[in-house]
C-alpha cells in the first residue's frame, strides 16, 4: 500500500509554533488531510509526545515521537524513534546542553506542553530554538545508540541547513545519515543537492500552524503502516518527497 507521512511538524511547545498547535489540534488536522504517519518534532524537546501518542491510539495514524536538534554548528536534524521513551531519553541528554538565559516568552514566543485537552502542563524555561553544544557527528551517534532515525532536516534551507553551514555533504556511509529532507524551497537552493540515488529523500511539511500539517508530504509503499513498514521503505529506497515533480 501507499502511505502519506509528514515527518516534520512542531507543536505549541517549539517557540516558533503557533499556540494552536495543540496535540489534539494536529491530530485533527493530521486526519482531515488523510496522513497515515506523522512525527512530532518539537525544537530540541519530545515533552508534547507523551500526549500526542495517547491520543492517537485511538486512530489509525500512526505516530513518530521525534524531536528536531539543532547542533552545535546550528544545523537543523530530525530524530525519530519508535517508542515514546527513546524520544524523551534523547531530550534528557539534550537538555542539560542548552544555555540557560532570562527567558522572554513574549518576545521568543510560548513553549508549553498540554494534556489531552489542551491544558498546559508546564512550560519550557530554557529557550529552545537555541544550538545545543554537541556536534553534529555525537548527535547521529546518540540517535542511533536510542534506535532512531537521524535526518538532516530542510539541507538546502539557508541558516539551518546543513548545506550553508558546512557547505557540503559527504557520502552516506561517512555521516550514518539515514536520509536527508529537502525543503519545498530546494530548487532555489544555490548548493549542489544529491542525487536521489545518493540518499533517500523526504520531504515534509515543517508545519508551525495548522493549516501547514499536510501540505507537504512523502509517500512510502509498505506492507505495514508502522514503524517497521517505513523503516523497509527507507531502506528498500520505496519512499518519494513529494518536492519531486515527477512524484506528484
Ligand atoms: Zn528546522
Ligand atoms: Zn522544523
Amino acid at each position: 500500500m501507499t502511505l502519506k507521512v509528514d515527518l516534520h511538524i512542531h507543536s505549541c511547545l517549539s517557540p516558533c509554533g503557533s499556540l494552536e498547535m495543540s496535540p489534539r489540534r494536529i491530530l485533527e488536522e493530521a486526519q482531515a488531510k488523510n496522513l497515515d504517519i506523522i512525527a512530532l518534532t518539537d525544537h530540541n524537546t519530545a515533552l508534547n509526545c507523551p500526549t500526542l501518542l495517547s491520543l492517537a491510539k485511538n486512530t489509525n495514524i500512526v505516530v513518530f515521537p521525534g524531536l528536531e536538534i539543532t547542533s552545535r554548528e546550528e544545523v537543523h536534524i530530525l530524530a525519530l524513534f519508535e517508542h515514546l521513551e527513546e524520544a524523551l531519553d534523547m531530550g534528557q541528554w539534550i537538555y542539560p546542553s542548552l544555555t540557560e538565559f532570562p527567558y522572554d516568552a513574549e518576545k521568543y514566543g510560548d513553549q508549553v506542553y498540554v494534556d489531552e485537552n489542551e491544558v498546559i502542563l508546564g512550560e519550557v524555561s530554557v529557550y529552545l530554538g537555541q544550538a545545543c553544544s554537541y556536534t553534529l557527528e555525537e548527535i547521529v551517534d546518540t540517535i542511533h545508540q536510542h534506535n532512531g532515525l537521524a535526518i538532516p532536516s530542510h539541507i538546502d534551507r539557508p541558516g539551518s541547513g546543513l548545506l550553508d553551514n558546512l557547505g557540503f555533504l559527504l557520502p552516506q556511509e561517512k555521516t550514518r545519515f539515514d536520509a536527508i529532507e529537502l525543503s519545498r524551497y530546494y530548487w532555489l537552493s544555490p548548493f549542489p543537492i544529491p542525487n536521489k540515488e545518493d540518499y533517500p529523500c523526504l520531504s515534509s511539511s515543517d508545519a508551525h500552524f495548522p493549516e501547514a500539517i499536510g501540505t507537504l508530504v512523502s509517500t512510502i509503499d509498505t506492507e505495514e503502516k508502522s514503524w517497521q513498514g517505513f523503516c523497509k521503505a527507507l531502506h528498500e529506497r520505496q519512499i518519494k518527497a513529494g518536492i519531486f515533480p515527477s512524484n506528484i
